[in-house]
């Protein structure tokens, strides 16, 4: 586990010629006159990428893995090359890693030096993410090109993923000024994610890159190097049996794809309008496929995501936990990602804000929380730009805000691919034996449609799922209030003063939250009951909030008049291990037969395959953290369907993976 999530930023000198070079590793990022055409002759050429992405076929995605993603240059001519020749409907997923990422402003900078590319250089500039520990992901223009990058040390970002790369851009400073990364583990990781078309190429032709790659299953060539360099080194894996990339670990495998993908359009079902459903029906839509969402009330976010304004809350840890890297990975992401709709909407329909990055103030709710939240301070465990401290205790985290959740899931779920039937509910879901689809789902009014996929996105209602994998999550009952701004006018003696506590711009959260006034009105809330299920509005619970408002504001609520107020309850979905459950289902009775050796011995490793329900995934449990969790759950689920290399590290897919309670179970002896 890390001590810090902070990267130690490169020292740079910018010759009179405009170059970065870094001082640790006394190289330069790239040739001033001729960088541009070494990237392509060294990296395209040499891996054969126009002819290899000209002969992909629809629905194919072509996956280039780099060393060092520096300045981002290999990855913007890789782009555009993508771009100018591979047929439609195809993909290409870039992943690079890079330990001492540089700042938005460093790249904007170093790639000026690039006109012919800066269309790609904007894209990217306009996504890079927060110079944060882990592994950040991105799509890019319309959506055909993907880039995953992990901040950290080049091996362990490929430890954290699964997948076959298809061409390698070992790039990094010269091995004799970087001997750390060209690591026996690099090529171990190397040789695990290749196969038997895989090619590689490098700058450089050092013994110890070589001898590296061919010990690891490489038929390594010394050919000329550009310029005036002497020589390069390329090559293919010529291994027959590749090293397994996935674990011995098959309960938490995700692959799930049996066949290779038919010509026909595939279509999916998903189950629920909440905001699991509907960033799910987005990502999915976007990789192509046909969408139905089926929801079962007559609204789109009826349920726990129909708040007049849901927070960005992301409860950041005060150390590094594999639930604690999820959570931040998806802070991060669900930024980008409202930004990225939000833009869209504008563009494309009447103007409305649904998303504002007012920031949040984190107040402690007590002692025990204050020393926790100083720890994370102290320890400067989150880079300043994500997390600092408040001068009177608590955090501030200025990548938060408030969603208007009914409209970003309508937004959503407008897109040419979804189709989304509202008072409509799932009665029964059966596996076909037909080779054409796999599921036959039959709604309340008994009307049969066929599926490949099914993403059961239903909160607590997941009982259809327990003829497969029954899942055990808790309804608690929480209850918002909704007051008009006059409301406090009257109750407190000075208006002026009202005025003034009323005008604050962030979302303030501790024992309860408070987002910035809307429309008139003020949003807080909310009560956490573990008694009630019911969705009544309760003047108690009313009063619970007014109380937990008082002490965020330092304002007077005691004479408020109730009768002024409105509100809404809604029951949040949560998980006993306090982390969403996402990802493929398993058969439970097949999990326990099959992995049954774990009673007697919990680090019992098999590569017996998983039971995998093929096609049936669940994404439920977000609890009142949905905002900041569900867009990044939702692309990983579209990944997974897709076949892609998934943008969640491996470490994360495990503790959101359905089998956990079984598994735990079964370690357990319990089952
Ligand atoms: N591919 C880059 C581009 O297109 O701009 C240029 C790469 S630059 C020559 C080498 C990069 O490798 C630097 O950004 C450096 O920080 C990174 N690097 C060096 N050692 C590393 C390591 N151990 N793990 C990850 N990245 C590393």
């Amino acid at each position: 586990m890390l001590n810090s999530y902070i990267l130690d930023a490169p020292t740079l000198d910018w010759g009179n010629d405009g170059v970065p070079r870094s001082n640790e590793f006394d190289d330069v990022y790239f040739d001033k006159e001729a960088g541009l055409e070494e990237s392509k002759y060294v990296f395209l050429k040499h891996n054969n990428l126009e002819e290899r992405f000209k002969a992909l076929s629809a629905g194919q995605t072509f996956n280039i893995a780099e060393t060092g993603f520096g300045t981002g240059l290999n990855f913007l001519c890789a782009i555009q090359l993508f771009q100018n020749v591979a047929p439609k409907n195809t993909k290409l997923h870039f992943v690079s890693v890079e330990k001492y990422p540089l700042t938005k402003d460093v790249l904007k900078q170093a790639l000026k030096s690039w006109p012919s590319l800066q269309t790609e250089a904007d894209a990217l500039i306009k996504d890079y993410p927060e110079l944060c520990q882990g592994l950040h992901h991105m799509d890019f223009i319309g959506n055909n090109i993907s880039l995953s990058l992990y901040f950290g040390e080049a091996s362990e970002g490929f430890q954290t993923l699964n997948g076959k790369i298809d061409a390698w851009f070992l790039d990094g400073f010269a091995p004799s000024k970087n001997p750390e990364m060209w690591s026996e583990s690099l090529f171990s990781e190397i040789e695990r994610l290749s196969y038997n078309t895989t090619t590689f190429a490098t700058f450089t032709a050092a013994g110890i890159v070589r001898r590296g790659l061919k010990s690891h299953g490489f038929d390594v060539q010394k050919v000329k190097g550009f310029g005036h360099k002497r020589e390069m080194a390329i090559g293919h894996y010529v291994e027959t049996e590749t090293a397994s990339i996935e674990s011995n670990k098959p309960w938490f495998h995700v692959r799930n794809k049996a066949l290779p993908t038919n010509s026909k359009q595939e279509n999916a079902l998903i189950v629920g309008a909440g905001i699991a459903g509907a960033t799910t029906a987005r990502a999915l839509a976007e990789q192509g496929l046909k969408v139905q969402v089926w929801e079962a009330s007559d609204r789109i976010a009826n349920g726990a995501s129909g708040n007049i304004q849901g927070m960005l809350y992301p409860k950041l840890a005060n150390q590094d936990t594999p639930v604690n890297r999820y959570y931040l990975a998806s802070y991060l992401y669900a930024n980008r990602y409202y930004h990225h709709y939000q833009n869209q909407s504008n563009d494309e329909s009447s103007y409305s804000i649904w998303w504002n990055q007012c920031g949040l103030l984190q107040k402690p709710k007590n002692t025990q929380e204050a020393d926790k939240l100083s720890k994370i301070i102290e320890k400067r465990l989150y880079p300043e730009s994500i997390v600092s401290a408040l001068p009177e205790g608590g955090l501030n985290l200025p990548l938060s805000g408030w969603v208007k959740p009914s409209e970003a899931c309508v937004n959503l779920l407008t897109h040419e691919n979804i189709h989304v039937s509202l008072s409509r509910s799932l009665k029964e879901l059966k596996k076909t034996t037909r080779s054409e689809c796999k599921f036959d789902a039959i709604d309340k009014d008994g009307s049969l449609e066929h599926f490949d996929y099914v993403v059961i996105c239903t909160a607590n209602d997941h009982q259809i799922l327990d003829q497969w994998l029954p899942l055990q999550t808790k309804a608690i009952r929480g209850q918002v209030t909704h007051a008009p701004i006059a409301a406090f006018r009257t109750a407190e003696a000075s208006g002026d003063q009202v005025d003034k506590k009323l005008s604050f711009n962030s979302v303030i959260c501790g024992q309860g939250y408070v987002s910035p006034p809307l429309e008139n009105h003020l949003n807080f809330g909310a009560t956490y009951d573990l008694k009630n299920t019911d969705s009544l509005i309760r003047n108690e619970d009313h009063i619970e909030n007014l109380e937990k408002l008082r002490d965020l504001l330092t304002i007077e609520t005691d004479n408020i008049d109730i009768s002024k107020l409105t509100g809404r309850a809604a029951l949040r979905c949560t998980v006993p291990d306090y982390c969403p459950i996402v990802g493929p289902i398993m058969d439970r009775s097949h999990l326990i037969s099959k992995y049954s050796t774990l009673s007697k011995n919990a680090k019992w490793e098999t590569s017996e395959e998983a039971p995998f329900v093929e096609g049936l995934f669940v994404n439920i449990g977000h609890g009142s953290r949905g905002f900041v969790s569900a867009p990044l759950s939702a692309r990983y689920l579209a990944a997974l369907i897709t076949d892609q290399i998934a943008p969640l590290e491996q470490i994360c897919i495990e503790t959101l993976h359905p089998s956990r309670f079984t598994v735990r179970g079964l370690k357990r002896g319990e089952a």
